[in-house]
């Protein structure tokens, strides 16, 4: 319905069309949805061509094939795959499991998700250690936790060198604290690692709600040249409530999104999020939307008068620059 103009491109993840579960609705938000429905939801989209899906795909029966043959049906992409290390069995971590057998696992299911992953030809591996950090003050010693996740990620992305391996930060949830919690904290685990093949994703509502600028957080990682990939959403910036982009915070997405413009970004502009109550493909017609009315205004924004504006350090003259081209205002009424 809202298809981007040639030169741009969306994804998603593919839990935005599944099945929501919180503490409180354990019975789900909605009924239980297969992988393959939910790539065929995403598909109804128009706009998405690639997905990030998680592994082991959801229910017991879905098969490679079975995806496999939901994607060629419906012309979509794998863009990555998303381990899932952060179910039950691994709620005391995965990477910093006290138990090593549970370590191994980690490592194991990674190994076989990435077999996957080259299987559908996918763009990287997105790896979420969601249940690796702590919750109490003096629970965990925090130089062992980094010791164990520098270890368990050069455990999974060595064995592939040709293939990146993004971490994706977060601040907290399900953890008190997560240990890959801000670019700067995964960039410097990133280089105790030594290894080339791994980078960042970073997660706009993640970085928002974790204290960060995300435009600044952006440059760490290019800087660095470790940036693998994005995902787009929005917050109130106290939790992940994973909302369409823009809709809270759409200045703070203008100028992340002109620093990727910046950067010459030419992937898919992925989307991130949990439509609780919302129609899934609606929420994610109402992103594309918003990103492709964004990325319109960054492309009439004059980069140079903004470079010069930000030369100075001008904040009235930098935000007009914007602000000119989002309101429509005119010369005349200025
Ligand atoms: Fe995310
Ligand atoms: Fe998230």
């Amino acid at each position: 319905m809202y298809p981007g103009p040639d030169n741009r491109s969306f994804s998603a993840g593919i839990w935005m069309f599944g099945q929501f579960v919180d503490r409180f609705a354990s019975d789900g938000y909605g009924p239980a949805v297969s992988m393959p429905e939910a790539i065929r939801s995403a598909a109804k989209v128009g706009g998405i061509e690639s997905l990030d899906l998680n592994f082991p795909f959801w229910g017991d029966e879905t098969s490679l094939a079975a995806v496999q043959s939901a994607l060629e049906g419906t012309g979509l992409r794998a863009q990555a795959i998303t381990p899932a290390i952060y179910t039950r069995e691994f709620c005391r971590g995965a990477f910093t499991n006290p138990d090593a057998k549970v370590r191994q696992k980690a490592v194991d299911l990674i190994a076989r998700a990435t077999d996957v992953g080259l299987e559908l030809g996918v763009d990287y591996m997105k790896i979420w250690p969601g249940q690796d950090g702590f919750d109490y003050p003096l629970q965990a010693d925090p130089r062992r936790l980094w010791e164990l996740s520098v270890e368990g990620m050069r455990n999974v992305a060595s064995p592939h060198p040709a293939l990146k391996f993004a971490i994706e930060y977060k601040p907290k949830e399900p953890r008190t604290h997560m240990l890959f919690s801000s670019a700067a904290r995964t960039l410097l685990a990133i280089e105790d690692m030594g290894l080339d093949n791994v980078g960042v994703l970073i997660d706009f509502g993640h970085s928002m709600y974790g204290g960060e600028s995300p435009a600044e957080a952006l440059e760490l990682c290019l800087s660095r040249g470790r940036l693998v990939d994005i995902d787009l959403n929005d917050n109130f910036r106290s939790w992940d409530d994973d909302m369409t982009v823009g809709s809270v915070h759409p200045v703070e997405t203008l100028e992340f999104l002109l620093g990727l413009k910046r950067a010459g970004w030419s992937k898919p502009w992925k989307l991130d999020q949990f439509p609780f109550r919302e129609d899934p493909v609606e929420a994610a017609r109402a992103s594309i939307r918003m990103l492709s009315d964004l990325l319109d205004v960054a492309d009439r924004i004059d980069l140079e008068e903004l470079a010069a504006a930000r030369e100075r350090q001008d904040a009235l003259g930098a935000q007009a620059l914007a602000f000119d081209v989002l309101f429509g205002r005119s010369k005349e009424t200025k």
